[in-house]
């Protein structure tokens, strides 16, 4: 019933709000599905060289795993993006979360379908990473539900889309935090969410973006710790090696 309301409340946003044949960066007529037009397409960086075999980020050097992942024990199995954070990619994730753009999720959900299909991903839970209340009361959507959702309806998979997480407290913004510090933020700030079971299941884990990799982990280890038998992340960005976080701002 729930999957129906949110599949009705979808077609609505599209209809005011038809992303499909327009160029997500400058609202450019397009003549395909891929959301971007020849202009913008060019500040895309697809994620389609080498990558970390763990994390899924791209990398430049010899090395078979990440920084991160050479060192650090994550919860999640395996982690894919089809797109680097980066240009026009991040413009259009940046407007999705906060300028009311959620519609562009049905875009991005193409592409994660694609990276799915090319990684013969195996699940049988697809689930999202959560936001807080306080967010979602400001955003009125949380875009990786979106992304969620949009996913499962190309697939015709609803049956399998289940909220298995909440964030039961606030966090500061991981956009704004050192490096360090997006690691810790997030300790202890999601639980499973009531009367789901995950116990055995094969878990696709969506979320729009991949930095550090601290918010798809913290699910991961929540997710495990109540039985889940393997979670594999999927977003639609991740973040480049080496970035420099200090220097950013957004
Ligand atoms: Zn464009
Ligand atoms: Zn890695």
């Amino acid at each position: 019933m729930k999957n129906r309301i949110c599949k009705i409340k979808r077609r609505l946003t599209q209809l005011f709000a038809p992303v499909d044949f327009r160029c997500m960066i400058c609202g450019r007529d397009v003549f395909d599905e891929l959301g971007f037009c020849p202009e913008c397409l060019k500040r895309v960086t697809f994620n389609n060289g080498k990558t970390c075999k763990r994390c899924g980020v791209a990398l430049d050097g010899e090395e078979d795993y990440c920084g991160n992942c050479s060192f650090d024990k994550t919860y999640f199995d395996r982690a894919y993006s089809p797109f680097c954070y980066d240009g026009a990619v991040r413009d259009a994730i940046l407007d999705m979360k906060f300028n009311n753009c959620g519609a562009y999720a049905e875009v991005f959900a193409r592409y994660l379908v694609f990276a799915a299909r090319r990684e013969q991903l195996q699940y049988d839970l697809v689930t999202f990473a959560p936001i807080s209340r306080n967010s979602l009361k400001k955003r009125r959507y949380n875009q990786a539900q979106l992304l969620a959702e949009a996913f499962c309806d190309i697939l015709e998979c609803e049956n399998l889309l289940c909220e298995t997480i909440v964030k039961i407290r606030e966090t500061e913004p991981q956009e704004k935090l050192s490096k360090t510090d997006r690691k810790t933020n997030l300790v202890g700030s999601y639980r499973l969410a009531p009367k789901s079971d995950v116990k055995g299941k094969k878990v696709l884990l969506i979320d729009d973006v991949k930095t550090t990799g601290a918010t798809i982990n913290e699910c991961a280890k929540v997710l495990k710790n109540h039985g889940a038998q393997s979670v594999v992340a999927l977003t639609v960005a991740s973040r480049k090696e080496n970035f420099d976080y200090e220097n950013q701002q957004e």
